[in-house]
């Protein structure tokens, strides 16, 4: 029995719950790959699929669109499964219990992967119609979108002949994302030195905060718990002696972490100093970031007495100028456009090895050489400090085109269905957007999509009423000639 009967427009539910059937997370795509390159056969469809899954898939303008330019329409075909601690389903083996709640669709108890799958299922709607105008249409699905955008970057568009663009990976209806963030990830290590040290084993915590994306939230002004514990350890420094055992915190580069511990060694005496200095610290936080990141607290436990190998002096210094020095959060924000974040770093995960002390950074800009600018100053401070810099997953900037033919298009026809002027945006994250229109010279390309709530989490919700109206945009959007 399907779930989404009598739902419109039909063939988009359709063939969305029968992606859903087919499990499809990161790394897990391959039979929802084989499914679209089925459908593909199945309608004579020129297509192609590579290795990893990405598939593409061309149809031919309708009668009276021969001349129109070829539009590329794009979603990924991977989604991120989560799920409730009581779900019994397993993503990379079951297909999703969809269910219709009043308004909303969601899938019990998991992820609905609205995240990417509507893209998909609009894309194989449209090459499935015998009654819909459109230009000659090139469908570009990819493969690990979540985990990196790897489909995107490692896709061969050769048989594509577009030179337009829709990506249908947004999730608020009526913002237009015209632009992107590029990023690239760099991981520092910074040797150190060990000795041994008698005293008094005290645990620190920096916690209660509410961290973040990295891109999305970095303008929120909320607390590094890594960076700001550093700076914890420095004032403690300038007011007693202690020895550092243990620091961790943060779980990803591209997140802000929400938390940070460190383990020190002291004397006996200098408990009362190092209490003293935590409230003095807890207050200064309050005064700078009480509004954003009102329940931070920094814990401190004592533990007795103990001997540990601390770091010698010149390690510890070089630790405390790694945590404080580096530049972290907001560093520019654009010109162009007021209220975009242009260049940021966030400090992701910091953790003291054996031998080293190891940061991941994220590094993201609108502007790729401010990107680099960012890179070699990272790259000069850990240098300065006698480590070495390691760099990977670069991506390019989607930059914002002042001249889009598709922008000025999708502009009007929304004004004209909706009765409003839709969002126009540029967001300091990453989009397949920035990869494709990398490989495709002056590629017009334009991100939009139907609403989705608490995506990437099991209460994700996709409204049918947003999907219906985004259906009827893209149909007008096709048809524009
Ligand atoms: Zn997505």
């Amino acid at each position: 029995m399907k779930v989404l009967q009598g739902l419109e427009p039909q063939n988009v539910f359709d063939f969305f719950e029968q992606i859903c059937a087919i499990p499809h997370t990161s790394r897990h795509e391959k039979a929802l790959s084989d499914f679209c390159v089925a459908f593909a056969k199945e309608r004579a469809l020129e297509h192609m699929q590579d290795e990893m899954g990405n598939v593409i898939i061309v149809k031919e303008a309708t009668p009276g669109y021969e001349d129109a330019e070829p539009l590329m329409i794009q979603g990924h075909l991977d989604m991120v499964g989560d799920k409730t601690d009581e779900c019994d389903l397993d993503l990379e083996k079951d297909g999703l219990r969809l269910r219709v709640d009043g308004d909303f669709i969601s899938a019990e108890g998991t992820t609905l992967g609205g995240d990417d799958g509507i893209a998909i299922a609009y894309a194989l709607a449209i090459l499935d119609a015998q009654d819909i105008p459109h230009p000659r249409i090139e469908a570009v699905m990819t493969v690990s979108e979540e985990i990196g955008l790897l489909g995107a970057t490692a896709i061969d568009l050769s048989i594509c002949r577009g030179k337009r663009l829709l990506n249908i990976d947004s999730e608020v209806e009526g913002v237009l994302t015209v632009g992107c963030a590029g990023g690239r990830r760099a991981y520092c290590r910074i040797p150190v030195r060990r000795v041994k040290m008698q005293g008094i084993d005290v645990q620190l915590r920096l916690e209660g905060l509410l961290g973040g994306h990295s891109g999305t939230e970095i303008d929120k002004g909320r607390v590094n718990a890594c960076v700001e514990l550093g700076r914890f350890l420095a004032l403690l420094r300038e007011k007693t002696e202690y020895g550092l055992a243990e620091l961790s915190g943060g779980v990803k580069d591209n997140v802000i972490p929400k938390s940070a511990g460190a383990r020190i060694v002291l004397g006996q005496k200098a408990i009362d100093v190092l209490k003293a200095t935590a409230a003095e610290f807890e207050r200064q936080m309050y005064s700078e970031y009480g509004t954003a990141d009102p329940d931070l607290r920094l814990v401190v436990d004592e533990h007795g007495p103990c001997e540990l190998a601390v770091l010698d002096e010149d390690s510890l210094g070089l630790a405390l100028d790694a945590l404080n020095l580096m530049p972290n959060g907001v560093q520019s924000m654009s010109a162009d456009l007021p209220g975009l974040v242009e260049t940021s770093l966030n400090m992701g995960t910091a953790m003291l090895e054996e031998g080293e002390l190891r940061l991941n950074e994220s590094i993201r800009s609108s502007v790729t050489s401010a990107k680099e600018q960012m890179a070699r100053k990272v790259q000069m401070l850990i240098r300065r400090l006698g480590g070495t810099v390691e760099f990977s997953g670069d991506y390019p900037a989607w930059p914002y085109a002042k001249d889009s033919k598709l922008r000025e298009i999708c502009v009007e026809l929304f004004e004209k269905q909706y009765g409003r002027k839709p969002e126009v945006t540029v967001i300091h994250a990453g989009l397949e957007c920035g990869i494709l229109s990398d490989k495709i010279k002056d590629l017009d390309c334009i991100s939009l999509g139907p609403d989705l709530l608490d995506i990437h989490t099991p209460q994700e919700r996709m409204p049918i009423a947003s999907v219906a109206r985004t259906w009827e945009y893209l149909k007008a959007i096709l048809a524009y000639k």
